[in-house]
């Protein structure tokens, strides 16, 4: 009985399997997070040289009954590859960041059709040089929305006052985002200041549709760290994960110097 499966498809990973196979994890554009063998991926001959690449889309066709959920490839095309990604480390790492939180954060073999758009906007956005930081953490917060997550910066996330620009708010990861003053007192979860630039910033970037409208927007290395930082303890604390590819993008993505 035939279950192949025809999508489009990210490679978020490759995975050694033997000497000549290997596993991809993909993002696909109607199934969601899913795991393939390619055998013989890496014979001299394999047709399937040169049809999958890191962060480029593949026409991808599958088996869709794997054993422990890893599929079959039958058949592999290179649709669109991103040149860019190779050639710019620091669009490269913010890549790297997002899909490593995508396989890590992802279940497999549920649809995720939003997300999939999201991550391949950030793919896109990324050849634009200088735009790495910007698109990558629009990307976090773009992922927290669809995952349900998203930071409460308007009202307390405890008592739901208003938070006008004017108040004193701090912001609670594990209350969901800012607190009034008042219930950051009440309460023995932990927060942190937040400078009204930095919260102007992330209001911003949370109500971006995409990360192009945010290229004109200007920001101090030292207002991107301080979002940086509030997002990490925020993804960190809603998706219980340790993050190592975030952590080793910040690093590059924190660099003074342009490249
Ligand atoms: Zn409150």
């Amino acid at each position: 009985m035939s279950d192949l499966i025809h999508d489009e498809a990210v490679a978020l990973r490759f995975g050694p399997h033997s000497n000549t196979s290997r596993f991809v994890v993909w993002l696909t554009a109607a199934h969601g997070r899913v795991v393939t063998l390619i055998k013989g991926a890496l014979r001299p001959k394999s047709h399937f040289l040169g049809q999958v690449d890191l962060f480029a889309t593949s026409d991808l066709v599958y088996y869709g009954h794997g054993h422990d959920r890893v599929h079959a490839t039958r058949e592999c095309a290179l649709l669109r590859p991103r040149p860019w990604l190779r050639a710019d480390w620091r669009a490269a790492a913010a890549a790297s960041g997002a899909a490593d939180m995508l396989v890590k954060a992802l279940p497999s073999d549920e649809p995720h059709p939003d997300v999939y758009a999201a991550f391949t906007a950030l793919l896109d956005a990324l050849a634009r040089p200088g735009a790495a930081a910007t698109a990558f953490h629009w990307f976090e917060l773009r992922f927290l929305d669809l995952e349900g997550l998203q930071p409460k910066l308007q009202h307390c996330a405890a008592c739901t006052t208003d938070l006008k620009p004017d108040v004193e708010a701090r912001f609670s990861p594990s209350r969901g985002g800012l607190v009034c003053s008042a219930c950051a007192a009440r309460s023995s979860a932990p927060s942190d200041p937040v400078p009204p630039d930095v919260l102007a910033m992330l209001g911003v970037w949370q109500r971006a549709k995409s990360p192009d409208e945010l290229a004109a927007v200007r920001h101090t290395p030292g207002q991107q760290r301080a979002m940086a930082r509030l997002l990490g303890a925020f993804l960190r604390f809603h998706l219980n994960l340790r993050l190592a590819g975030r952590e080793v993008a910040m690093e590059i993505l924190d660099e003074r110097t342009d490249g």
